[in-house]
């Protein structure tokens, strides 16, 4: 394939016809290989207007009016933010006993991991996460010039922590643990948690990312934030973009030990955590009884919704996030379209499953009678357990 007709896949590029451009021919400039080869992120399809867009975990709640303020009283647009999100920093820090320091904000958690990927690891060295999850790992790990080692995950779709370790090697920089899952849903327990960190050597990096920590209502899942002071080697990471439905404005944080945190910094774009995401996640700090109560809604909702599609005979892991995977394997493109006939845009991995964000009260109907449909109609593809 010709370097251009490669670089038509990138994020941004625009359905121009490919004469039109009025810029030379660029196939002679070398780029990175492994770059070129890594498809773009593939952002959750939007809806049509009488559709629900339940393909990006996103918070279906509308801001509340105090966090609206708040943004709408950030006027200084025309003065860089504070660079080091002091505010916010200190706010949090106060808020789990640590010191400012030893939290660090970043324009989405997302940012954050390529921060902690690229100060752990370059090239030749291993990242290692199990598969399925969070889409984003292999595309953040490539760009740091370091390799991925995927680990299976199970039936269920949980974490093969042993396996993990077992995956360990003298190359190992760091392990990312997500719970709960994304795409799968489940969690990694505490006791689980606690024997792995027990023999993951000092000097390999975890992060754990929580984005959808709030959702959680099983008492034996590990909390990160439980745990602190507990591991010289261990980062937690949150963002407000889920819970706390501030997924436009780019904010999420990290929290752990000093160092790691400056390395992190060190490799950190300036300045990308705007004044105005700062405003509004402090905002939604002082709002949070108000933003959990809602997060209570949607965690009832996802409750219905996993009984409703386990009474229709699915095979749903134990999610405790705000999404449910429907492992239709094979039938999944076709399972896919039923739910867009159904009014339902919905996350799918082709060959593997769907991923359904529990959203607005009136999607359920609609998801769940597309459900029952692809049940009746797609045999095969409500009984694949097959994850990942
Ligand atoms: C959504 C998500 C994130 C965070 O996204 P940001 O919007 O960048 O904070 C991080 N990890 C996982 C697993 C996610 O699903």
């Amino acid at each position: 394939m010709p370097a251009s007709a490669s670089s038509m896949s990138r994020l941004g590029k625009v359905n121009a016809p490919e004469d039109s451009s009025r810029l030379p021919d660029a196939s002679l400039v070398r780029l990175r290989p492994e770059i070129l080869a890594t498809p773009p992120y593939r952002q959750g399809k939007p809806a049509a207007t009488d559709a629900f867009k339940l393909s990006s975990n996103e918070n279906p709640f509308p801001p509340l009016p105090g966090v609206l303020d708040a943004i709408a009283a950030s006027s200084n647009v025309n003065r860089y933010p504070d660079a080091a999100a002091t505010a916010l920093r200190e706010r949090l820090a106060a808020q789990h006993g640590v010191t400012p320091n030893e939290v660090h904000v970043g324009s989405g958690s997302v940012a954050l991991l390529a921060q902690f990927i690229q100060a752990a690891a370059g090239p030749g060295d291993e990242i290692l996460y199990t598969w399925r999850s969070f889409e984003a790992y292999p595309g953040l790990v490539t760009v740091a010039g370091a390799t991925s080692v995927q680990v299976p995950d199970t039936a269920e779709g949980r974490h093969d922590l042993d396996a993990m370790l077992a995956a360990i090697t003298d190359r190992t920089r760091a392990v990312i643990v997500c719970s709960p899952n994304n795409p799968t849903g489940p969690v990694v327990t505490t006791d689980e948690f606690l024997r792995f960190m027990a023999a993951v050597p000092d000097t390999v990096l975890v992060l754990l990312d929580e984005a959808y920590a709030e959702f959680v209502r099983d008492e034996s899942a590990v909390n990160g934030l439980a745990l602190l002071g507990r591991f010289p080697n261990l980062v937690i990471l949150r963002t407000f973009s889920k819970a706390y439905g501030l997924a436009g404005l780019r904010v999420g944080w990290a929290i752990g030990p000093e160092p790691i945190l400056d390395a992190a910094r060190a490799t950190a774009i300036p300045l990308s955590v705007t004044g105005v995401a700062q405003a509004a996640a402090i905002a939604s700090l002082d709002r949070s009884d108000e933003l959990m109560a809602r997060v209570d809604v949607i965690v009832e909702r996802r409750n219905a919704v996993v009984s409703a599609l386990r009474a229709q005979g699915w095979a749903i892991p134990e999610t405790q996030s705000n999404f449910v995977w429907l492992a239709t394997g094979e039938q999944t493109e076709a399972a896919a379209a039923t739910l867009v006939e159904h009014g339902i845009v919905a996350r799918p991995f082709v060959g593997s499953g769907i991923r359904i964000s529990i959203g607005e009260a009136e999607s359920v109907d609609k998801l769940l009678s597309a459900a029952e449909w692809i049940v009746q109609h797609l045999p095969s593809g409500h009984a694949a357990r097959a994850i990942g």
